[in-house]
């Protein structure tokens, strides 16, 4: 029986790709007429920072925090850090999050859910002042019960910390978990190997281009799930 749902914010809640497309085109532009930094120049920079941070610290928060990309960009270009690298910081977030929208019945299926007495949390790969201001603006963070980040568990999905501290704060067994995410390997494949229950949530069905592997049936032993829409966790939970 499952006592929580958890849920991957990013591509799951709320399309981050497309409130992405609306605020990088921004930073793009500060840093061309602020700074000087061709469009070109600057993306690939973006891209090397981002594969540098990586390069010393694995998969962990810290890895999606703009901030620190920025910052190195500037710092090797020479380019004075104030007040640029806070407004460059500020200026993607605060389109980012005002461009954000629902996916559909996030918001009807997470109340529906509280309702039903299940325990409503969140596991997901950030800093965790972000992706709190993200449930706020979503209009939902009062029914979420608690919040993992990266940032709080040391490690991005899908290490297993990430998981097994989603469980102790939902306070019931790891099989009385539903894990919900847009990602197969970090979302499915994580929730699985710690024994919880997974629902890939892949609106555009499984033909829409996902480069990620599919699960190997072993291991998934009837406890992974395919869902289209946000409101078929309702049925999930019902099974
Ligand atoms: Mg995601």
């Amino acid at each position: 029986m499952i006592k929580a749902v958890i849920f991957d914010i990013d591509n799951t809640l709320y399309s981050y790709d497309n409130a992405h497309a609306r605020a990088f085109p921004e930073l793009l532009l500060y840093a061309k007429e602020e700074l000087g930094i061709p469009e070109d120049e600057f993306r690939e920079e973006y891209s090397r920072e981002f594969a540098a941070v990586r390069a010393m610290l694995g998969e962990a928060a810290a890895l999606h925090n703009r901030l620190i990309r920025i910052q190195r960009i500037l710092e090797k270009r020479g380019l004075p850090l104030t007040p640029h690298v806070l407004r460059m910081n500020e200026l993607y977030w605060n389109i980012l999050i005002s461009a954000m929208e629902p996916s559909p019945h996030a918001e009807e299926t997470v109340r529906a859910l509280k309702k039903a007495g299940i325990r409503i949390g969140s596991g997901t790969d950030m800093t965790a002042r972000i992706q709190f201001q993200k449930l706020e603006r979503l209009g939902i963070l009062d029914a979420f019960d608690f919040l993992v980040s990266s940032e709080e568990a040391g490690a991005d999905k899908p290490a297993p910390e990430m998981f097994a501290l989603c469980a102790e704060k939902a306070g019931v067994l790891p099989e009385e978990c539903l894990f919900v995410g847009d990602s197969r390997k970090k979302d499915v494949l994580g929730a699985l190997n710690a024994g919880m229950h997974a629902a890939w949530y892949c609106p555009e069905g499984e033909k829409a281009g996902k480069t990620e592997a599919p699960i190997p049936k072993e291991v998934t032993e009837g406890r992974a799930y395919m869902i289209r829409d946000l409101s078929e966790i309702l049925r999930l939970i019902r099974e």
